[in-house]
């Protein structure tokens, strides 16, 4: 008998070889194998005859073997197998390309089932390559399995019916309670149902079953995670001290900007911590609130935080807010990556005696030997770079802080009940005024010669540009950092010799990356030949050209945010999308991006042409890896599964209870192996 820990080359026809094809695709043990769920279905239970379809069809029949296998050897590396069947009252003719082992396998005057296309004529009917089953095993609902080469398909499907003919009943993870109010079948019924369901009933209920676990489990995992919400806040703020900040800027915020610091402010006076997500458009000035909320918050005696995914930008905050807040007699400091030893001792000490108010920095702030006195808000800018686990080891530096989370990403509704189910939300719906539109065009690569032009007369008007060069895939970063390296050296060497052209990549060091960013804000640098690097945050009003290489191996989401690095001062700016690609749909996304100027329609946009994976990318925010819901898909069961876990924690918050140790071992094991 096996159990559900048992090695899976302990089941019957696997052995120490399979099990090594079995390892690659992520199952080990009978567990992960049974929780390897079939991709879709095949319904071989609508059997017909010849008579009852017409050419072309993709059908189901059963047949009778009449002739032998004739092997015909067409050349070296393709050999054809051919026979006859008869369903009763028609002979079809049937061939097999390259497949021995079927071929060998079937006997003649044997009963079978096909299943695949059906070419007919007046006089005669032919399936090429059908699927074949013996009879009595075949007229079913076939599961189709993500497979890999070595590993077919069908092989997956022997392998995990043997294991649930060697397993007794499978331990439910959730209560009767649950069970029962929620309509859920069993989850030994389901594990059965969803890998040999007898009808399309029965795999519906198994997936509404299993989806439901998954999302409670995930539901529940990120519950606790979260920070401490519901203790009373110790950093009660008495004054608000927004009108004195808005002297210290050169401008006027927008009615907006003046809503959102308001929001904070307000949750800031009441009794529990703030949890707030700002959300803004790039360019939508995002910065200002969260200087104004820090303003507000040190002038009534807290340590504050200001953590940025990237040195880059951390760099550009601690710069921006030093001349911002210089008059005031605020202490700032940053803590990066590359902070010396000696200067981060320092801070260090400094932080715990009280003497910084506000730190600027990279997750290195986060990290566990970094203590405050009096930490009283933490802002996280850009936080969809940020790991939900990080996020809350942030909340436990203080007891009851306030935090603000700061996203220029538009996150459809569901994703934000996932990761800010318990964030109040501002929005910034207006950008500050006198701003230009930004003019897109798409091009291709006939254009590079005006382009070129274009830049060095605005690099002559003392304008600046990026290019930025054609993605590559991700496990190629190397190649990334090449293609960027190759294209710099070349510009500047023939179309811009005599202009100063910078180099920004990932691969840099970031005190490289840092003097080449302060080189560029400075108007040194004329023209920055970058990676995607430049993607989050950076700001310099003069750069007003930005091009784009192979634009159409980009995200929507991410040519928006790199656009948004121009267009930021009142100069008019320019982006050129350059493209190649003769896809009809590369070229039609790229015109939503020429079309609009607004992130959440060019996001919108973006998540109905590419479907939800990229926005739940599961790296990108701190998410387990799912393995059948779909949390765009399965909103409704999303729902469910939320107050079922509100339920749960309202009763027993520890999950101590007996009838929740299953879950919360589920829990363990869902979040066990992610890597923040
Ligand atoms: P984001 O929301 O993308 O983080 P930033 O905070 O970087 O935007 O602001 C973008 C630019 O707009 C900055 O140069 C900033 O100084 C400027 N800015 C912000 N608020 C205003 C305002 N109310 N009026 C004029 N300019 C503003
Ligand atoms: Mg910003």
């Amino acid at each position: 008998m096996l159990n559900l820990e048992s090695n899976i080359k302990f089941i019957k026809g696997v052995g120490e070889k399979r099990a090594e094809l079995f390892y690659s695709l992520g199952i080990f043990d009978v567990d992960s194998l049974l929780r390897f769920y079939p991709r879709k279905y095949e319904d071989w239970t609508n059997t017909k005859t010849v008579s009852q379809v017409n050419d072309g069809d993709h059908i189901t029949i059963k047949a009778t073997m009449i002739t032998p296998v004739k092997e015909h050897r067409i050349k070296r590396s393709m050999t054809l197998y051919k026979c006859r069947f008869s369903d009763g009252e028609s002979i079809i003719n049937v061939t097999i390309f390259n497949n021995k082992y079927l071929a060998q396998a079937l006997r003649i005057y044997e009963d079978y089932v096909l299943f695949g296309k059906i070419d007919k004529s007046l006089t005669s009917a032919s399936m090429s390559s059908p699927k074949i089953e013996k009879l009595d095993t075949g007229v079913c609902i076939h599961p189709i399995y993500p497979a890999n080469g070595k590993l077919t398909s069908n092989a997956i499907a022997k392998v995990i019916k043997t294991a649930l003919n060697n397993l007794d009943e499978i331990p439910d993870t959730l209560s009767n309670d649950i069970k029962t109010k929620y309509n859920l079948i069993s989850l030994d019924s389901a594990i059965r149902q969803i890998h040999i369901p007898k009808s399309e009933e029965e795999s519906y209920k198994a997936r509404k079953r299993l989806i439901f676990e998954e999302l409670l489990t995930l539901q529940l995992g990120l519950l606790k995670l979260k920070s401490t919400k519901k203790d009373e806040t110790a950093f009660v703020i008495s004054h608000d001290f927004t009108d004195e900040f808005k002297k210290l800027l050169p401008y006027r915020l927008t009615n907006a900007q003046q809503n959102a610091i308001g929001e904070c402010i307000k949750d800031m006076q009441g009794r529990y911590p703030m949890g707030r997500l700002l959300q803004g458009d790039v360019g939508s000035g995002k910065t200002a609130v969260a200087a104004g909320i820090l303003y507000t918050a040190i002038k009534n005696g807290y340590q504050t935080a200001l953590m940025a995914p990237t040195e880059i930008l951390a760099v550009q905050h601690y710069e921006g807010l030093l001349k911002t807040l210089q008059t005031t007699g605020i202490t700032i400091r940053l803590l990066t990556g590359s902070t010396k030893a000696k200067e981060k001792r320092e801070i260090k000490a400094a932080l715990i005696d009280g003497e910084i108010d506000l730190l600027i920095g990279t997750h290195a702030i986060i990290q566990n030997d970094v203590a405050f006195s009096k930490l009283g808000l933490v802002i996280t800018d850009e936080q969809h770079r940020f790991g939900v686990k990080q996020r809350a080891s942030l909340a436990e530096k203080g007891h009851g802080i306030h935090t603000l989370v700061m996203s220029a990403t538009p996150i459809p509704r569901t994703l934000g009940l996932i990761l800010y189910g318990d964030l109040d939300i501002s929005i910034l719906d207006e950008h500050p005024p006198g701003r230009q539109e930004i003019r897109t065009d798409v091009v291709d690569s006939r254009y590079h010669g005006r382009i070129y032009k274009f830049i060095k007369d605005a690099a002559d008007r003392g304008e600046q540009s990026y290019i930025i060069c054609p993605m590559v895939e991700e496990s190629e970063e190397m190649l990334h950092v090449k293609s960027a390296q190759q294209l710099a050296e070349e510009l500047s060497e023939t179309v811009f010799k005599g202009y100063s052209v910078g180099l920004l990549h990932g691969k840099m060091k970031p005190k490289e990356k840092d003097n080449i960013m302060k080189a560029f804000s400075l108007g040194d640098i004329k023209i920055l030949v970058a990676t995607t690097v430049v993607e989050v945050g950076v700001d310099v009003p003069n750069a007003t050209i930005m091009v784009i290489e192979n634009a159409e191996r980009f995200g929507l989401s991410q040519l928006h945010q790199l656009r948004g690095r121009i267009g930021r001062g009142n100069k008019k700016s320019f982006c050129v999308l350059v493209s190649d690609s003769k896809n009809e749909a590369s070229l039609n996304r790229l015109r939503i991006m020429k079309n609009n100027s607004d992130g959440f329609k060019i996001a919108d946009a973006d998540l109905k042409a590419r479907g939800p994976g990229d926005f739940f990318g599961e790296r990108q925010h701190g998410l387990p890896k799912l393995k059948i819901a779909d949390m765009l898909e399965d909103i409704e069961i999303l729902h469910l599964a939320q107050s079922c876990a509100m339920d749960i924690l309202k009763e027993d918050y520890n999950l101590n209870l007996e009838k929740n140790q299953y879950l919360c071992d589920a829990i363990t094991k869902m979040f066990r192996d992610i890597n923040y």
